[in-house]
């Protein structure tokens, strides 16, 4: 699938929409979902243009996967999530259900979030 400049992200990543951020270095944006599922639901971003998580791990330099796993401890402490837990989800393509095409982690927590699949 060929990148979408104009998927949502990447307008978020150029600043035509506003985000709430939690962290953000050279290779990663961290933000709130705007429509959030759970009572803390973040969203995990590479600043590089890449579809999904495929994508990402296929291509991506070393450096951009790297500070993408390191952003993850840093915005569950900041979230506050460590102790009780939380879930992360990549979302990829049709069967999985993604929406945006520009890969994301969600961080989801703040209570249990339930069973990992409806069957
Ligand atoms: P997906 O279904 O692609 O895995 O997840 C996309 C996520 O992006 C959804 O959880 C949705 O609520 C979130 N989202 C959609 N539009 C916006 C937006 O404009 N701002 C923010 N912060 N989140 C958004």
């Amino acid at each position: 699938m060929a990148y979408d400049d104009n998927n949502i992200f990447a307008r978020i990543l150029r600043g035509e929409i506003p985000n709430k951020t939690i962290f953000e270095d050279e290779h990663v944006l961290a933000f709130h979902d705007a429509f959030p599922k759970a009572p803390v639901h973040a969203l995990i971003i590479p600043k590089g243009k890449f579809t999904d998580i495929n994508d990402f791990n296929a291509n991506a330099t070393d450096a951009e996967i790297l500070a993408l796993s390191r952003a993850i401890p840093k915005v569950v402490t900041e979230l506050k999530l460590a102790n009780d837990g939380f879930r992360t989800i990549a979302n990829t393509g049709t069967h999985g259900g993604q929406e945006v095409p520009h890969f994301h982690i969600h961080i989801i927590g703040g209570k249990v979030v339930g069973p990992m699949v409806q069957e």
